[in-house]
């Protein structure tokens, strides 16, 4: 399978986090058409728990920070597709007290409304820490309070905990995956080391969308495959086989 990551949908030229509405209309249509399928969260979570891989053509949309852009833009498309995604949302940006100069400077944070107009439409809320640190660089009660303050305004937000986690910047070490491993069965990474599967839920990896590729090289990226060598010894010295072990 293959995780997919966005983070703004618009017309910014030269900003690489935006990728160009149309761009992003012709990704979409060529994944609904197939032969790729669009699976919801629950899937990677019953990959994961089950150890059965999901088949190659299995895609998961993934839209990171909780932009207002994100409800106001995506989801209308997706909707249009029926396509299932998660939007992975910073609990510290939502609300009147939210800052507008992060993550990025021009575009406004999803209000709550917004989040739960995104889950009221079946798909998932994902969690991006409470304020969106590099994770690897903060103390331990510093990590413990990122983790734990998203989770709870997540939960209050949606009346349900939220089961999936995305670092924020991608930055994980094995102390960060094993506070995550305390809240969540799995976490999304950013690199693209191997194909996301269930031997590597602490690094499940994405590829980020560029915003300058052209619909076949958007469908190279998705038939790629990671070296497998270098695969087995990035999963050796990053990954956590599983959750169990972790709690241990
Ligand atoms: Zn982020």
């Amino acid at each position: 399978m293959r995780i997919l990551m966005y983070h703004l949908v618009e017309n910014m030229p030269g900003c690489p986090m935006a990728v160009p509405r149309r761009a992003f209309a012709q990704q979409m249509e060529l994944l609904a058409a197939g032969p790729y399928t669009v699976v919801a969260e629950d899937e990677l979570h019953t990959m994961v728990a089950t150890g059965r891989p999901l088949p190659d053509n299995a895609v998961l949309l993934t839209f990171d920070d909780g932009y207002a852009n994100t409800v106001t833009t995506v989801l209308p498309v997706l909707d249009r597709l029926g396509l299932h995604a998660v939007m992975a949302v910073c609990g510290g940006y939502l609300g009147p007290d939210r800052p507008r100069h992060v993550p990025h400077p021009v575009q406004e944070m999803a209000s709550v409304e917004q989040v739960r107009q995104w889950a009221d439409s079946g798909r998932a809320v994902a969690a991006h820490s409470y304020t969106h640190p590099r994770l690897t660089r903060v103390s331990d009660p510093a990590l413990a309070w990122q983790l734990a303050g998203d989770y709870e305004v997540l939960t209050e937000v949606l009346g349900r905990s939220p089961r999936t986690f995305a670092y924020p910047y991608g930055a994980y070490d094995p102390r960060v995956q094993r506070a995550v491993a305390e809240l969540y069965p799995l976490a999304l990474a950013t690199d693209d080391r191997h194909r996301p599967d269930h031997r590597h839920p602490y690094a499940l990896s994405r590829i980020q969308v560029d915003p300058r590729w052209s619909v076949a090289a958007f469908r190279t990226a998705l038939d790629s495959v990671a070296d497998p060598a270098t695969a087995e010894r990035d999963a050796r010295a990053t990954d956590l086989p599983n959750s169990r072990e972790v709690r241990k």
